[in-house]
Parts: structure tokens; sequence; C-alpha cells
């Protein structure tokens, strides 16, 4: 498997068909917030997506992360990857990426959603549904 570059990930927005991130329905979309406004997600690209009614009203205003942790759902991974790159980010804004973890200071995501293990390869996923063939995943 072969995540390739985030700038996949801004190519793969374009293809995929419009579909909730979390169970990949095509019914009922409405834009939902990775990190949560009420926690100081941005209005981004990066941070919003679609979701279903269903998955959008059982989630509320939980950060993504958390949300999937308490179904017991491994986030796909580029869904992962684009947590991390919002948190980064922020982190970077807020001058915290030499603060140790016990002494960073409130900050909108969360920490301790960031998976610390991971499932077994074969049971990773990249994104909630196949990814269609593209140029790129046919060199891979
Ligand atoms: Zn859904």
């Amino acid at each position: 498997m072969n995540a390739g570059p985030l700038a996949d990930d801004e190519r793969l927005k374009t293809i995929l068909p419009q579909a909730c991130c979390y169970c990949s329905s095509t019914e009922r979309l409405s834009i939902d917030h990775l990190i949560p406004r009420e926690k100081g997600g941005a209005d981004t690209g990066d941070n919003i997506v679609w979701a279903c009614r269903s998955c959008n009203s059982s989630k509320g205003a939980r950060d993504a992360l958390e949300w999937l942790s308490s179904r017991d759902q491994f986030p796909p991974l580029l869904r992962l990857r684009r947590y991390l790159k919002i948190a980064i980010d922020i982190s970077k804004e807020q001058g915290v990426m030499d603060t140790l973890l016990t002494e960073a200071p409130p900050l909108p995501f969360s920490l301790s959603a960031i998976p610390q293990t991971f499932p077994a390869p074969d049971q990773l996923r990249l994104w909630i549904t196949p990814l269609p063939a593209t140029n790129q995943s046919a060199k891979a």
C-alpha cells in the first residue's frame, strides 16, 4: 500500500465521488468539520469533509478522530493524514512544535485521539471506499 504524497489527496478530492467520509453513503450529505468549529477548527478545505446526515448527527460537535475512536473504528489513512496535517499546521501557528505534549496549551485538535498504535497492515484502509485507478497508483 502506497499512501502517496499529500498532493494526491488534493487530486483525489476532485475525482472521488461525493460521499460521506465516514460511511461512504451518498445520501443526504452535509458539510462536516474534522476538527469542530466549536473547538477552533477552521473553515478550510483541509478541515471540511462530506458527511451523511446520520454520521453527522451521531458525531455532533465531536472531533472526528474522537468520534471514530468511540465507535472503535480506525480512521482511513488518508483521513488520518489530513487530520495530522491540520494538527501540525495549528501547532506551527501556535508556536508549540517544540513544546512537550504534557506542557502544551489547550489545542483545537485532540491529542488523545491520535492513534498510538496501528492495526496490522492488512487491516488498514487508505480510504472509506476503494480508490479509483489513477496514473500515480498505476506506477506504484
Ligand atoms: Zn455517513
